[in-house]
């Protein structure tokens, strides 16, 4: 047998309800935590982009790619300047948000996402602001596959010192996601003429 826990007797009672609701209010005024925004994304892409785009997303909102301003403070690298533009410390909000060829891409996409609201200091509170008004699940795709785009796009000057315009990364991004789309579509295709077959 199950007991309310937010009254001393035990019992529920409609005062404690509204204190809980209040309490799961502040917490999401306080900002999103981890769990909040893993089912956020949970459920806006499952499924829907290729499986080593899924396996990326979650790693920018855990620290989990090796960006420079990390990697100078375990004394793995010297210098912590963004590659792309020479401006700014490479961070993962840096490279992509608010480098200017991310911005660019960004902008040019059908998602038309604009900065003017300011520096980006957290990746994960800029995307948790998004869950909560873009549902389209079409959006996340592609959301998803710019940032890894941008990821690979900036590993790829590192350490092959190839430059890639903004226009062709945007292509290959929408490329491998079209591929996916395809590649899910056809064994579906595959069933119905089966199907058909027997009549
Ligand atoms: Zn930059």
């Amino acid at each position: 047998m199950w007991s309310w826990i937010w009254t001393r007797s035990g019992d529920f009672m409609v005062k404690s309800a509204y204190y809980v609701a209040l309490k799961e209010r502040d917490k999401e005024r306080a900002g999103p935590s981890n769990d909040n925004v893993n089912e956020g994304w949970k459920k806006l892409w499952k499924a829907q982009v290729p499986s080593k785009i899924q396996n990326f997303s979650w790693k920018p909102s855990n620290q989990a790619l090796p960006m420079r301003n990390n990697l100078i403070k375990r004394q793995i690298v010297m210098d912590y300047i963004c590659k792309r533009c020479g401006e700014e410390v490479e961070s993962v909000e840096h490279v992509l948000v608010q480098c200017k060829e991310a911005q660019r891409l960004w902008y040019l996409l059908p998602l038309r996402l604009s900065f003017n609201q300011g520096v980006v200091t957290s990746f994960k509170d800029w995307v948790w602001n998004h869950i909560k008004i873009i549902k389209d699940k079409g959006w996340w795709n592609i959301f998803w596959s710019l940032c890894w785009t941008l990821w690979l796009a900036m590993n790829d000057l590192i350490f092959n010192g190839v430059e890639c315009n903004v226009m062709v990364r945007m292509g290959k991004a929408l490329n491998v996601l079209e591929e996916y789309r395809r590649a899910n579509e056809f064994p579906k295709l595959r069933e119905k003429k089966k199907v058909g077959e027997g009549k």
